[in-house]
């Protein structure tokens, strides 16, 4: 099943001898049944070899021009403590973004030297909290931000690893929202407006406190080739090369950020990490022997190219309507509704992100409809996916298995309408094991403090 035309479903996915979906070992009714749904079903080793091919693929390829990567998972797109501890015993490190991200790092016991701590609103505790961890970089987002951490590095008594984040006005990737290094928006420091160039500035006359590595980019999300890539590399390494020239002081790495993209359905063309780390490293030599500066230290931050094609949502399905949508032509879709939606995976409502979706407790040979499919919630844009073929017998009880929501789902999960958040559990061999347990409506009434 899992074939080239359609790279959705983790390593691993097939179809039993009963026609049921079977991730690895485990066959879908199976996991439905003992865990229940809505579920997040993460392939372990999915996931971990994809974190083990960023780490070879890039560090391989800029060996071969003497340089060295540290590939930070972006713990945004979905953090846990076996997620944390995962990354760190494969060899990379962990970008964090807040203080409960902070949080999990602790409970997993992470090095504070792997982490990273991103954020353009970090509170003083946040701060304060990350270099009581001995946080390997806190990647700086603005100006006043310089001042705040200084004062944290003076109180803690330790001069703290930082990075500045530059807008480098380069837009990549799929939607206006999850664009983020052009300049209207409200990251980072501008290249265009100087503000980058006087926070650097500022951090290097700030020397017993802070200690420059570098800087950073991001330029977007659900990226699929490498051209704004190499764009943004030129740009910061120029800007390296400019900092030299006006202070003598060469910035040792550059951190390209993440937004490497996935296939979500067969219309994607995620890139080749290998052939995208190659080409990087290249244009990178070449850059530095233009701008006759040695190759910096590179770091990379990718999360959902990791998180993402992991793992599988199981929903049940309940009602099954059909809807007339053309009177005239008297066209009918069919809405097939989730025991889920728009609480476990925002992005299609949120950004009008695209998802596919197979019927996984049985196959059927009955013509495919025009469907749309739907969540439980009050809201009627609580849409998982707007058209979409299914099974014209799909009914209620079936099982829905939606691929590719490992990243921003369930970390941007919520409780709209007091709905508990689902559990995510990781399948490897014969083993499936809760490793985010499934919210209960005693847990939601437990903040409720009357
Ligand atoms: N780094 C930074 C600074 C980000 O803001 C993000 C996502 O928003 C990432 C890394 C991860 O992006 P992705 O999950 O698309 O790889």
């Amino acid at each position: 099943m899992k074939d080239k035309a359609l790279p959705v479903w983790p390593q691993g996915t097939t179809i039993n001898s009963d026609g049921a979906l079977q991730l690895g070992e485990h066959d879908v009714r199976a996991l439905a049944e003992e865990f229940g749904t809505p579920l997040f079903v993460l392939n372990e080793e999915d996931f971990r070899g994809r974190a083990r091919a960023f780490r070879d693929a890039f560090q391989t390829a800029f060996a071969e021009i003497g340089s060295d990567v540290d590939v930070y998972y972006a713990g945004k797109a979905f953090l846990c403590t076996a997620v944390a501890r995962w990354v760190i015993a494969d060899g990379l490190r962990l970008d964090t973004c807040t203080g409960g991200e902070l949080a999990v790092a602790a409970r997993a016991q992470v090095p504070g030297a792997k982490l990273g701590l991103h954020g353009n609103n970090k509170s003083d505790f946040e701060i304060a909290r990350a270099i009581g961890m001995g946080v390997g970089r806190i990647v700086l987002d603005s100006l006043p931000e310089i001042d705040q951490v200084v004062r944290a590095a003076k109180h803690a008594g330790r001069r703290v690893p930082v990075m500045v984040r530059v807008t480098t006005g380069i837009h990549a990737g799929g939607h206006e929202f999850i664009s983020t290094a052009h300049e209207d928006q409200k990251f980072g420091l501008s290249l265009a407006d100087g503000s980058a160039m006087r926070a650097i500035e500022s951090v290097l006359s700030h020397g017993d406190e802070l200690d420059l590595l570098g800087i950073h980019t991001h330029i977007g999300s659900q990226i699929q080739d490498s051209a704004a890539f190499v764009v943004s590399a030129r740009k910061l390494l120029e800007l390296r090369a400019q900092v030299r020239e006006r202070t003598g002081f060469l910035m040792p790495e550059v951190d390209l950020g993440g937004g490497f993209g996935i296939a979500y359905t067969a219309q994607d063309e995620p890139v080749d990490i290998g052939a995208l780390a190659r080409e990087l490293a290249g244009s990178i030599d070449a850059l530095c022997s233009e701008l006759q500066t040695p190759v910096p230290r590179i770091s990379i931050e990718p999360g959902r190219a990791i998180a993402g094609p992991s793992t599988v949502t199981l929903y049940r399905v309940g009602v099954v309507k059909p809807v007339t949508v053309d009177d005239a032509e008297c066209r009918v879709r069919t809405y097939v509704s989730v025991d889920g939606g728009m609480s476990d995976n925002i992005r299609p409502a949120l950004y009008g992100a695209e998802y596919s979706a197979k019927l996984a407790n049985r196959q059927s040979n009955k013509l495919k409809v025009r469907s749309r499919v739907v969540g439980k919630h009050c809201e009627s844009g609580d849409i998982v996916i707007p058209d979409i073929d299914l099974p014209a017998d799909i009914a209620a009880g079936d099982l829905l298995a939606v691929p590719a929501t490992g990243a921003y789902g369930r970390s941007m999960a919520s409780n709209y309408n007091m709905v508990p958040r689902p559990a995510v559990v990781a399948v490897k061999g014969e083993q499936a094991r809760v490793i985010v347990r499934r919210e209960t409506e005693d847990d939601l009434l437990a903040l409720d403090v009357g």
